[in-house]
């Protein structure tokens, strides 16, 4: 009897169609001296030749009826609309009866116009832009090539999005500054932009670090914290206790305003670990490696936060794309996350939820002085103890067939019983009395103020909402 043959793993690329190649000159991309990659005046524009071996192969190297495909950059838009066309006619030509494609663009938006807005509608491409809050925030770094802020150019093309009905997200950098602005951020994005599903990238990078390239270092961090350890970090460089606080300060918003209505990515990731299912995000996954970055000219690369000469896996145009997403290295790569894990987050009381993140960002020692710490550690520590008893609660609500809305029910008791706790423990003997009887506290329920003020502090972290 014929054996069946094994089953495939999906993998995931990130293609960059025009490579590092972008109209703005953000001050924390990492992406732009991907140039060094290339020899000088290397034109960097994928030819009609990769991409057509590029969608033939991707298509067929996918298992399930779905077919993802994320353009990136750079800036991808500085394709022109034809190239998109291009691409649509050949996902169509190669796209097997039964099978759908997808595409997605991240886009600093500052390009859009409506022809972009009507070949992203027609196509119903989702649209992820690059906004990285209020202009003060947004322009603290992206900046075009002469400095010039980048908010208006990019607030114009988020209206032309809306005015034309194209579907688009928001993708936000948490840099030193957005990060200490959490509140300005989120409603922000929620209210201005009407994004209602949020992505948040956290920039961590070491002063003067580049795998197996040379750049050059931009200025230690001037406030550098003493208590972080380790290499020192670029003055953009997000702080871990800053990190937490961002994220545990957006989920009391969320949580109690938005849950069903705005979806947060970080949030729906860990929703679905409290409710048993494996991490949808690699970077809280086990192990990672099936998530792979294309340059324009085929080169494949482990990941998009790995482009460099070592971690180069070939080139879809010699080899084919599925014996490169196989390769022992990338294995290892992915296996990797898990196996360089330090004991301090081995024997972690969240690891089943962060598995020590992106091994990007492993580059500080443990209390115990082994290598390999995540910078974000602290940070992650104080946002999964803050959101654990929501989500226990969460995940209870949704197993017994309950809408997730309800969890802002419950919020919002716990919040009023509070209040009224905190009442009969601040008022004065002098005070109207908290029990409401409209008579001075002292002459009415003071014999009574202990019992009522005490027992525990419900909807604190400590304590679940449920
Ligand atoms: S290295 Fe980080 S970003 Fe890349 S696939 Fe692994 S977890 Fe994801
Ligand atoms: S919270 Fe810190 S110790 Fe725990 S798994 Fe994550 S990085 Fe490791």
């Amino acid at each position: 009897m014929d054996q069946a043959p094994p089953a495939r793993t999906p993998f995931h690329v990130m293609t960059k169609p025009i490579g590092p190649i972008c109209n703005l000159d953000c001050k924390y991309c990492y992406y732009l001296e991907k140039e060094a990659l290339y020899p000088p005046r290397h034109v960097f524009r994928m030819s009609d030749e990769v991409l057509d071996s590029y969608v033939s192969q991707y298509i067929a190297a996918q298992p399930g009826n779905e077919i993802e495909f994320a353009w990136q950059g750079g800036e991808p838009t500085l394709m022109g609309v034809d190239f998109f066309k291009r691409v649509v006619e050949l996902q169509q030509h190669y796209c097997p009866d039964g099978k759908q494609v997808n595409n997605s663009l991240q886009t600093n938006g500052t390009l859009i116009d409506d022809e972009w807005c009507e070949f992203l509608r027609e196509n119903d491409v989702l649209v992820g832009v690059s906004v990285d809050g209020p202009r003060e925030l947004h322009d603290r770094y992206r900046v075009d090539k002469g400095g010039k802020p980048s908010f208006d150019d990019v607030m114009r093309g988020v209206a032309l999005l809306k005015e034309h009905g194209v579907r688009y997200n928001t993708l936000t950098v948490l840099h030193r500054y957005t990060a200490q602005s959490p509140l300005e951020v989120y409603r922000f994005l929620r209210d201005e932009v009407e994004s209602d599903f949020l992505q948040f990238i956290p920039i961590v990078e070491r002063v003067g670090v580049g795998e197996g390239l040379l750049w050059l270092a931009p200025p230690p961090d001037p406030d550098a914290d003493a208590e972080e350890t380790g290499p020192p970090v670029t003055p953009w460089s997000v702080r871990s206790r800053d990190f937490g606080e961002f994220y545990t300060t957006i989920f009391d918003e969320w949580v109690r305003n938005d849950v069903g209505k705005v979806f947060v990515q970080t949030f729906e990731v860990h929703l679905g670990i409290w409710m048993g299912l494996p991490a949808s995000l690699c970077v809280f996954g086990e192990t990672c490696g099936n998530a792979m970055a294309m340059e324009h000219n085929g080169d494949l690369y482990s990941c998009d936060h790995y482009v460099y000469p070592e971690y180069h896996l070939g080139n879809i145009t010699d080899t084919p794309m599925e014996e490169l997403a196989a390769l022992p290295a990338q294995k290892k790569f992915g296996d990797d996350k898990r196996d360089a894990l330090p004991k301090y987050c081995r024997e972690c009381d969240v690891k089943f939820a962060c598995n020590g993140e992106c091994p990007k960002h492993r580059f500080i020692d443990t209390p115990d002085g082994e290598p390999g710490l995540n910078y974000l550690c602290a940070g992650y520590k104080r946002y999964f103890k803050h959101i654990d008893p929501y989500f226990k609660a969460l995940a209870n609500l949704l197993k017994s067939g309950r809408p997730a809305e309800d969890i802002m029910q419950m919020v919002a008791e716990r919040d009023a019983q509070m209040a009224q706790q905190d009442r009969w423990a601040t008022a004065g003997r002098n005070d109207d009395c908290p029990c409401g009887s409209g008579r001075k506290f002292k002459r009415c329920c003071w014999d009574k103020r202990a019992t009522r003020a005490g027992g525990p502090r419900a909807g604190t972290p400590e304590h679940s909402p449920s």
